[in-house]
C-alpha cells in the first residue's frame, strides 16, 4: 500500500468511524491486515484501485462536486463522496463502497480495544466475551479437541478411503465408513478447534473458524459468503437448525435429476439416522427474546409458525447460547466433530488438519488417492500424499468443484447449478430490550411465504445478531445515523428472510486453482424476496416495532400504523438529518413502505444479501447430462471419486441444508461400504 493509499484509507476509516478516537491507528492497521488477508489477489488489487480513485480530485469532482483527494476533504465532503459511491448507478462503485464499509466496520466492531472494552458495545449494552460458562446440566464440556496426526515432513499415508473436508458431509462419511471397518484418513484444511478455543470475540472466531476468515464475496461484490472452515466444518459454527429435506422437494429432486433416491425409503432412513446420531430434538428450543418477538408477530398476523428442531443438548439458553454461532463453549452442539468424527477416531480413523488437498490422483482411469500440502506445527509447508481405494470430496460446495476441476475432470456441469439461499432481513426497533445476541440460536420459523410459486419462496427465521452482521449489512446514511442504528442494537429484533433460489450461479475455478463465485439474483427470485420483505415488515409491526428498517442502501425506514402519531413523532425526532421515514404511523404505511422499497431497488449492492448455505455445484443426476455424480455419489468422469457434501444437491433445498447434506453423505458412505 502506498503512502497516499494509506492516507486515503485512514480518511475512509475516520469517515465511517469518527469515534474511533485513540483507537484510530489500530483500526487502520487492522483494516490493512484484513485487506492483506483477502483470499483473492484480484480483490486486493481492486481495493488498491478503489483507494487510488478516491485519492483522485477529478473522480471526486465528477462524483460529488469536490475537487480534492479524499483525505484532503472535510468530513462533510467525505460523507458526500462515500454517499456518491454508495448510491451510484454504476454497480462497480456500489460494490466498492460496500467492500470498504464492510472492512472498516467489521474491523471496528468485531474486536475490543486493548483494554477489552468497546464504546459501541457499551452504548448498545453488549457484554462482549462472557466469563467462563456455567457447567451445563449434562455435565462439564467434553475432552475438547479431537486427536489428530501431526505431519512433520513429506509423508505418504495409505488407507481404504480418504475423505477430503470434515464438515457436515465429510464428517458423516468418515464416521460411517470407519464404523463399517474401513481404514479412513480425513484431511481438513482448517484448524482443530475445541471449546477452549472459542474466545467469543467475533473477529478472532471469524478468522479461526470461517472460510477465508469470513471475507469471501461473490465476484461482483454483491454478496458475502459465510461457511465454516475447521475440523467439523460448518457444523462447528452453525446455528444448529436441523430440518429435514421437505417431502415435496424430495420428489422434485427426483423428477429433475431422473433419480429415484430422494423420494424413496432409503433416503428417509438416512435422514432419520443422521438426525438420531446428531441428537436432534425440540427440548432445547426455548425461544429467547428475538424468537419470542418473531412468534408474537406471526401469531398476531395469524400466520404459520413452528418450533425449530436442533442438534444441541444441554443448552442453558440465556446469554451464553447466543454466542454459540462462534463455537459452543458448553460442548452442547452436536457438530460432526463431536459425533461422527469422534466415532471415526474411536474406530481407528486418522485425521490431519491444516491440510489443503490440491488434486485427486488417478491411475488406470480410477481415483487412487490425493495429494496436498500440510502445514506443520512450526509453520512449514510439506507434501502429503494419501493412497486409497476410494476418494471422497467433501470440501463444501465452493471448494469441491474446484478440487474436481484441478484434478482434470471436465464434465461441463462442474460448478454450474450453484445455489446460495440468499438471506436478507427486515429489522425493527422496539421499546423493550431484545438483546438479539442472546438466547438459543434459532428456535422458531415460518413457512408462510415458502411456496410463492412452484415450491419457491422464502422462510422466516431469526439468528443471533452480534456486531459483525449489522456492521456489514446495515445501510449507511452518514456516521451519526449509523452510530444511532448500531447504538439501538439492544432493542432490535429482526425477521430473517431465507430465500429458496430457483436460478443458479456458478463456481469458476481460476488458473490459480481458486474457486470464484459468479452469482446474481434473478428477477424471478427478486420478486419473491420483495414479497417476503413486505411480509417481514408486517410481522415486525404486528410484534410492536416502533420503527422498521430494510437492509437497503440507504435503508428504507418506516413507522408502522400501530406506533401511532406519538411513535411517529419520536422516531422522526430520532431520525434527524437522515430524512423522514415513510408511513409515519398512518394506516397506509405498508403501501408507502412498499413504494419506498421498490424505489431503492433490491438488485446488486442495493440490498444487503448474505449466503450461509452453498449448494448444488456438483449435482447428483441420472447421467452426465444431468449431473456430475450419479446416485451413488460417484463422479461420472472418474470412478472411485465420490462427492458427499452440499455440492451434490440437485437444487436449493429451501430448508437449512445440514441434515440433508449429512443424509447424502450417509447414503454415499453406506453405499461404498456395502459394495465392498
Ligand atoms: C453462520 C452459519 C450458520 C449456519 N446455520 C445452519 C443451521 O442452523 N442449520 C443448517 O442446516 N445449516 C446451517 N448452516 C449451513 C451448514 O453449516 C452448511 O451448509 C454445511 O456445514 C455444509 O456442509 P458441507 O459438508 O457441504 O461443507 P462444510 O461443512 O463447509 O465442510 C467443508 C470442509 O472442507 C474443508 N475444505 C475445503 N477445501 C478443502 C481442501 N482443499 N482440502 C481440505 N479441506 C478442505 C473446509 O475447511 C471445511 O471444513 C450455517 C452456515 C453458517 C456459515
Amino acid at each position: 500500500m502506498t503512502a497516499h493509499q494509506r492516507r486515503v484509507l485512514a480518511a475512509v476509516c475516520d469517515t465511517f468511524q469518527p469515534s474511533a478516537g485513540a483507537e484510530a491507528g489500530a483500526l487502520l492497521e487492522r483494516v490493512i491486515g484484513l485487506i492483506g488477508s483477502l483470499p483473492d489477489p484480484a480483490d486486493r488489487r481492486r481495493l488498491g484501485l478503489l483507494l487510488e480513485a478516491l485519492g483522485s480530485p477529478f473522480v471526486n469532482l465528477a462524483l460529488a462536486g469536490r475537487f480534492a483527494s479524499f483525505d484532503r476533504l472535510d468530513r462533510e465532503g467525505r460523507v458526500a463522496v462515500l454517499r456518491g459511491w454508495a448510491d451510484s448507478r454504476i454497480q462497480l462503485r456500489r460494490a466498492g463502497f460496500q467492500a470498504l464499509k464492510r472492512l472498516v466496520n467489521v474491523a471496528y466492531y468485531a474486536w475490543p480495544a486493548a483494554d477489552g472494552s468497546h464504546p459501541a458495545w457499551r452504548a448498545a449494552g453488549y457484554p462482549g466475551p462472557l466469563p467462563p460458562p456455567p457447567i451445563p446440566p449434562s455435565g462439564p464440556p467434553g475432552p475438547g479437541r479431537l486427536p489428530t496426526v501431526e505431519i512433520r515432513r513429506d509423508t505418504v499415508l495409505e488407507c481404504d478411503v480418504v475423505v477430503c473436508g470434515s464438515g457436515a458431509g465429510g464428517g458423516v462419511a468418515a464416521g460411517v465408513l470407519a464404523a463399517a471397518g474401513r481404514s479412513v484418513v480425513v484431511l481438513e484444511k482448517g484448524e482443530n478447534l475445541g471449546p477452549q478455543d472459542f474466545t467469543q470475540i467475533e473477529g478472532e472466531m471469524l478468522s479461526a473458524g470461517y472460510l477465508d476468515g469470513g471475507l469471501l464475496m461473490t465476484q461482483s461484490g454483491s454478496m458475502p459468503i459465510l461457511a465454516g472452515s475447521c475440523l467439523g466444518g460448518g457444523t462447528v459454527i452453525n446455528w444448529t437448525t436441523s430440518l429435514p429435506l421437505p417431502e415435496a422437494t424430495r420428489h422434485e429432486w427426483d423428477r429433475r435429476s431422473g433419480l429415484t433416491l430422494f423420494s424413496g425409503p432409503a433416503f428417509a432412513e438416512s435422514l432419520a439416522r443422521v438426525a438420531a446420531r446428531s441428537g436432534v430434538n425440540t427440548a432445547n428450543s426455548d425461544p429467547g427474546r428475538r424468537d419470542q418477538l418473531l412468534e408474537r408477530g406471526l401469531r398476531a398476523c395469524g400466520w404459520h409458525v413452528d418450533v425449530i428442531p436442533r442438534n444441541a443438548e444441554g443448552c442453558v439458553d440465556g446469554l451464553e447460547c447466543g454466542y454459540c454461532g462462534y463455537g459452543c463453549r458448553l460442548d452442547a452442539k452436536n457438530s460432526t466433530a463431536k459425533t461422527y468424527l469422534a466415532d471415526a477416531v474411536a474406530a481407528g480413523a486418522r485425521i490431519v488438519v491444516r491440510c489443503d488437498v490440491r488434486r485427486v490422483l488417478a491411475e488406470g482411469g480410477r481415483a487412487v488417492g490425493v495429494m496436498g500440502t500440510a502445514r506443520t506445527a512450526d509453520g512449514r509447508t510439506v507434501n502429503l500424499t494419501v493412497r486409497a481405494r476410494a476418494v471422497i470430496a467433501a470440501c463444501g460446495a465452493l471448494h469441491t468443484p474446484a478440487l474436481l476441476t484441478r484434478s482434470g475432470l471436465t464434465n461441463p456441469l462442474i460448478g454450474r447449478g450453484l445455489r446460495l439461499h440468499p438471506v436478507s432481513a427486515v429489522v425493527g426497533t422496539f421499546d423493550e430490550r431484545v438483546e438479539p445476541w442472546s438466547g438459543n440460536l434459532q428456535t422458531r420459523y415460518s413457512d408462510q411465504f415458502v411456496d410463492l410459486d412452484a415450491g419457491y419462496g422464502a422462510k422466516f427465521e431469526t439468528g443471533p445478531v452480534h456486531f459483525a452482521l449489522p456492521a456489514s449489512a446495515y445501510g449507511w446514511d452518514d456516521p451519526t445515523r449509523h452510530a444511532a442504528d448500531i447504538g439501538a442494537l439492544g432493542r432490535t429484533g429482526l425477521v430473517g428472510i431465507l430465500l429458496r433460489d430457483r436460478d443458479p450461479g456458478r463456481v469458476v475455478t481460476g488458473r490459480d486453482g481458486r474457486p470464484r463465485v459468479r452469482y446474481e439474483l434473478s428477477s424471478y427470485d427478486r420478486d419473491h424476496l420483495r414479497t417476503a420483505i413486505l411480509g417481514a415488515a408486517r410481522v415486525l409491526a404486528a410484534a410492536g416495532a416502533r420503527e422498521i428498517m430494510t437492509l437497503q442502501q440507504p435503508p428504507v425506514r418506516a413507522i408502522p400504523a400501530a406506533a401511532g402519531a406519538a411513535g411517529a413523532a419520536a422516531a422522526e425526532g430520532a431520525l434527524g438529518a437522515a430524512g423522514p421515514a415513510v408511513g409515519t404511523g398512518s394506516a397506509d404505511w405498508l403501501n408507502e413502505f412498499a413504494r419506498a422499497v421498490d424505489g431503492r431497488g433490491i438488485d446488486r449492492c442495493r440490498m444487503a444479501l448474505i449466503s450461509f448455505h452453498q449448494m448444488a455445484s456438483a449435482a447428483m443426476g441420472a447421467d452426465p447430462r444431468r449431473g456430475v455424480v450419479g446416485e451413488t455419489g460417484e463422479t461420472f468422469d472418474l470412478p472411485g471419486l465420490y462427492v458427499a457434501d452440499g455440492s451434490a444437491f440437485v437444487t436449493s433445498s429451501g430448508v437449512n441444508p445440514m441434515i440433508t447434506i449429512m443424509a447424502i453423505a450417509d447414503h454415499v458412505a453406506r453405499g461404498i461400504a456395502e459394495r465392498w
